[in-house]
């Protein structure tokens, strides 16, 4: 499977007709992500629930709610970020995804935020943050900032959070949630301050050349 050429719509199209792994087997319809193609804001969360499944869109049930008013709380709505998952397909009964699941769906996520090509990726629960930073537990990680160098994703900052779901069924969460999320405007901005300074330099080096 070729991706490297292939648009966000091109990669959309493929993951509608996939069959990589057991999870196209149950599925009602695909869930490839949604939001602005040219997002600031990457949200990862794991799978397709239910709804998603039914609709072909990713957070529609109570979940999703809950990360609408997240984004709301920030001034943002779902339109102004991408929100995908880790895997496209619904794993039956809301099952964790298994290893191999997420292993044959990776190259469509690579694929997206290579495109999307966004400032802060956001990880929504466990799965989606010890793919791409593994060996941490959530209960601790949650909250910070890690930069990390990804094959194919060059450098990368990843924010982990909670799932959202998880403070429908742990409404103590709820609140720890919600203190995570708004620190989301001052990590892009020192992110865009970083750039900008980066960018500086280099074309201060440019300039040095002549
Ligand atoms: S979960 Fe991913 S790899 Fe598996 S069938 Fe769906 S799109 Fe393909």
């Amino acid at each position: 499977m070729e991706l490297s050429q292939k648009s966000l719509e091109e990669v959309h199209e493929i993951i509608s007709e996939c069959k990589r792994c057991t999870l196209s087997e149950g599925r009602t319809k695909t869930v490839p992500g949604s939001g602005d193609a040219k997002a600031a804001i990457l949200f990862i969360g794991e799978g397709p629930g239910k709804n998603e499944d039914l609709q072909g869109l990713p957070f529609v049930g109570a979940a999703g709610q809950f990360l609408t008013e997240l984004l709301g709380t920030i001034g943002l709505s779902r339109e102004d970020v991408f929100i995908a998952n880790v895997v496209k397909c619904r794993p039956p009964g809301n099952r964790d995804p298994l290893p191999e699941e997420v292993n044959a769906c990776f190259p469509y996520l690579e694929r997206q935020v290579q495109l999307i090509d966004p400032l802060l990726i956001v990880t929504l629960g466990r799965h989606s943050m010890n793919r791409f930073i593994p060996g941490k537990q959530i209960s601790a990680a949650h909250g910070k900032a890690f930069r990390r160098e990804i094959e194919g994703l060059g450098k990368r900052v990843f924010f982990p959070i909670y799932h959202p779901a998880a403070a429908l069924y742990r409404p103590q969460l709820k609140d720890e949630i919600i203190a995570d999320f708004v620190k989301v405007p001052a990590l892009l901005n020192k992110i865009e301050a970083e750039q900008d300074k980066e960018q500086t330099t280099v074309e201060i080096e440019q300039k040095a050349m002549f």
